[in-house]
């Protein structure tokens, strides 16, 4: 169907949830800042030009992703891992893969209408990728960078020495010093989802589970660093098929006045996991 308009629906909003939480650090944890440390340490951490501690969204994404990736096999979804040797699940994400299919893809692009690019999408695409996004389709999901509310005011210096991997014993001589962000800072964590299938709610919702029992993130987890868990998480949103809910997000300015409190996250997330696991 050469010169077909696309559907307008598939770019409207149809539903939004935002999930904020408290990210507490239960140890010490760093992010490195791939420079010398405001120490002089060897590494340092990221800092923002005040000296606190940065957690990036792109870093809490990347953890996010690795997590919904690990629990992919319990909840009976499809991962890439952005590798299809590895995962054997086919998916436009791993780059080897998309050069083969690339022509296709072109094709239908150029070709067909915008149903039948979707279908293609959906039908290459892995479940992880729909919520996370590939190269031809964006993601439903959106990380904030972690608001800072409440850190020890100064960084750590650790010592360390280098282990060689092979005796898994300490080389002689050779020392070096880290920076570490002090325990007990603490974060707030936003997730905005759009338009997001049953299915990646269950995925977000088994992380969350999973992120509230304790994780963790950063650099030097294997030395102890980065234990973190969840708290206070509360679920927001609008679903547009509901009148009220939609009344009320037309018509307000502030995104808490706009969005309804969609209760507990628990039994929330819990019905999509058991639906998606139960296969409904
Ligand atoms: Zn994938």
């Amino acid at each position: 169907m050469p010169g077909a308009q696309p559907t307008a629906t598939h770019f409207q909003y149809r539903k939004l949830v935002r999930i904020t939480a408290q990210l507490v650090f239960d140890t010490a944890w760093r992010i490195g800042s791939g420079r010398e440390g405001t120490t002089l340490s060897d590494l340092g951490v990221m800092l923002d030009p005040t000296g606190a501690p940065i957690l990036p969204g792109s870093s809490l994404k990347g953890k996010l992703r690795s997590t919904c990736e690990t629990l992919s096999h319990a909840l009976g979804v499809t991962a890439c891992l952005l590798n299809v040797d590895a995962s054997s699940v086919a998916c436009v994400s791993d780059v080897q893969h998309y050069r083969e299919v690339r022509d296709e893809y072109q094709d239908i692009l150029r070709n067909q209408a915008v149903d039948a690019r979707l279908a293609w999408i959906e039908e290459h695409t892995c479940d992880v990728c729909k919520l996370f996004g590939s190269p031809v389709m964006a993601g439903h999901l959106r990380v904030s960078d972690g608001a800072l509310e409440d850190w020890a005011s100064m960084v750590q210096v650790r010592d360390s020495v280098v282990i060689d991997r092979d005796s898994q014993t300490a080389v002689d001589g050779l020392k070096f010093d880290y920076d570490v962000v002090p325990a007990d800072s603490r974060f707030e964590l936003r997730l905005d989802l759009e338009n997001p299938s049953d299915q990646d709610l269950a995925l977000v919702g088994a992380a969350l589970f999973e992120w509230h029992a304790g994780s963790s993130l950063g650099g030097f987890t294997s030395r102890g660093l980065g234990r973190f868990h969840l708290q206070d998480i509360r679920v927001h949103g609008v679903d547009l098929e509901d009148p009220i809910q939609r009344i009320k997000f037309l018509t307000h300015t502030e995104a808490h006045d706009r969005f309804t409190n969609w209760g507990d996250w628990e039994p929330f997330f819990a019905g999509y996991i058991q639906d998606i696991v139960h296969g409904d």
